[in-house]
């Protein structure tokens, strides 16, 4: 099991089946599922246009390798990507998980600089309370002390950190100006060694969810071009939609040079994620040296059932209407969870479909799960993190019911 002493850990419970965002369990119990299954079923469980597309691309082509070989579906998905993401954001490598998707933006940014002759910037401005996965590379820029990166330390590439930005999504101006301060020092120190800068824009998630202003991200986007740093937007949580804009960063109208997508791109149909990047980014690996090609191939890329699944999905996202959805339910997080208080409770704070409580002692929520279990809703709370991240399609009856466990377990 993930992230679990086994010998400590209770028996998992086991699901049947699901149906909208209801998890059936083998003993009969249903449980709204108040996390989306790590953020990724985000058109619940069932729904059947993607269920139809999944099928159908299954019953034509499963699978066929990427490398000298490609498909419709791989083609329209990226030509659909370079669509919908922001700015000029238009050559789409794919991979089978979000992690990978990290070490190969990692790599972009590495073989980027070597492919223009600075083969010495290969390191990572990354920022505190960060989280980009569980691979090697991935772990080197998450937080380096509340991650799992201090156990692998000893095999880690040593990056630089720059301090979380603080002071909420709202944040005063001059808190804004101080943190950019910090990473411009940071910067300015490492300049000669330094490929990029990566950080999940506006919601770092697994890390701790911290919200922070887009103008520390237009601040960041104005150091990397003075410094000459890719930067790269870590999504695979915050795209489609989680924040309430469909990319976290249209909330700062800033373009990264790199993005990275995952979860809800497949939305749990299956896996897989993808690396979106500027002109100016793939204009440094073409070329006629074979050197400077991009030097990745995961096995799974492109798989066609898992492009056929993103393009159902994005279809549904934008038919339906998900953002004026995310905006309710945003609407109704933010009525319910930010009146919340108590001596536990050390802040709560709600953006897009994403809510969060945070207590000062883990002993504070702990037992919480199954008291939500005990009431029809399946959340897991970490550390000091008591949080939602809905399906969209969750509905307002089911989502009281979530924030019933909240009230009632802090009320
Ligand atoms: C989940 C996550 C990852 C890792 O994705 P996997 O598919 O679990 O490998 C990377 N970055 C962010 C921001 C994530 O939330």
């Amino acid at each position: 099991m993930p992230y679990a002493q086994m010998k400590l850990a209770r028996v998992p419970y086991r699901v049947r089946s699901a149906s909208g965002c209801v998890l059936e369990l083998e003993d009969g119990t249903r449980l709204i599922d108040g996390l989306s299954s790590w953020w990724a079923v985000v058109h619940g469980y069932d729904h059947p246009e993607i269920l139809r597309a999944a099928h159908e691309q299954v019953d034509r082509l499963p699978h066929v390798m990427l490398g000298g070989l490609s498909h419709e579906p791989a083609q329209r998905l990226a030509e659909k990507l370079a669509a919908i993401t922001p700015g000029d954001l238009r050559h789409t490598f794919f991979a089978d998980s979000g992690s990978v998707a990290v070490e190969v933006a990692l790599k972009i940014a590495t073989q980027y600089h070597r492919n223009l002759g600075h083969p010495q910037r290969h390191k990572m401005v990354a920022l505190r309370l960060g989280y980009h996965g569980d691979t090697t590379g991935a772990m080197a820029v998450s937080d380096p002390e509340d991650s799992m990166h201090h156990l692998f330390a000893p095999i880690l590439m040593r990056h630089h950190f720059a301090p979380s930005p603080r002071g909420g999504f709202d944040a005063e101006p001059e808190v804004v100006q101080k943190d950019l301060e910090a990473l411009e020092r940071l910067i300015r120190e490492h300049e000669s060694e330094l490929a990029g800068m990566i950080c999940e824009p506006i919601l770092q998630a697994a890390g701790g969810f911290n919200m922070y202003s887009p103008s520390y991200l237009r601040g960041a986007r104005r150091l990397c071009d003075a410094y000459g740093l890719l930067l790269i937007f870590d999504e695979i949580a915050t795209g489609l939609g989680r924040t309430g804009r469909m990319f976290a960063a249209d909330h700062a109208g800033v373009v990264p040079d790199v993005m990275t997508l995952g979860k809800a791109l497949t939305a749990g149909y299956t896996g897989h994620a993808a690396v979106v990047t500027r002109p100016g980014v793939f204009d440094a690996f073409y070329s006629d040296n074979p050197e400077h090609a991009l030097m990745h191939g995961p096995t799974f890329m492109g798989n066609p059932t898992a492009c056929a699944v993103a393009l159902a999905g994005l279809e549904v996202f934008e038919r339906e209407g998900y953002l004026d959805r995310i905006a309710q339910i945003e609407e109704q997080l933010q009525e319910r969870l930010l009146p919340l208080t108590g001596p536990a409770i050390a802040s709560t704070r709600v953006l897009g479909a994403t809510g969060v409580v945070e207590v000062f002692d883990p002993e504070a929520i702990k037992g919480l799960q199954a008291y939500a279990a005990a009431r029809g809703v399946w959340l897991r709370p970490f550390g000091t993190y008591a949080y939602t991240m809905p399906p969209y399609v969750i509905t307002d009856e089911q989502l009281s019911m979530v924030l019933d466990v909240f009230e009632g377990w802090f009320g």
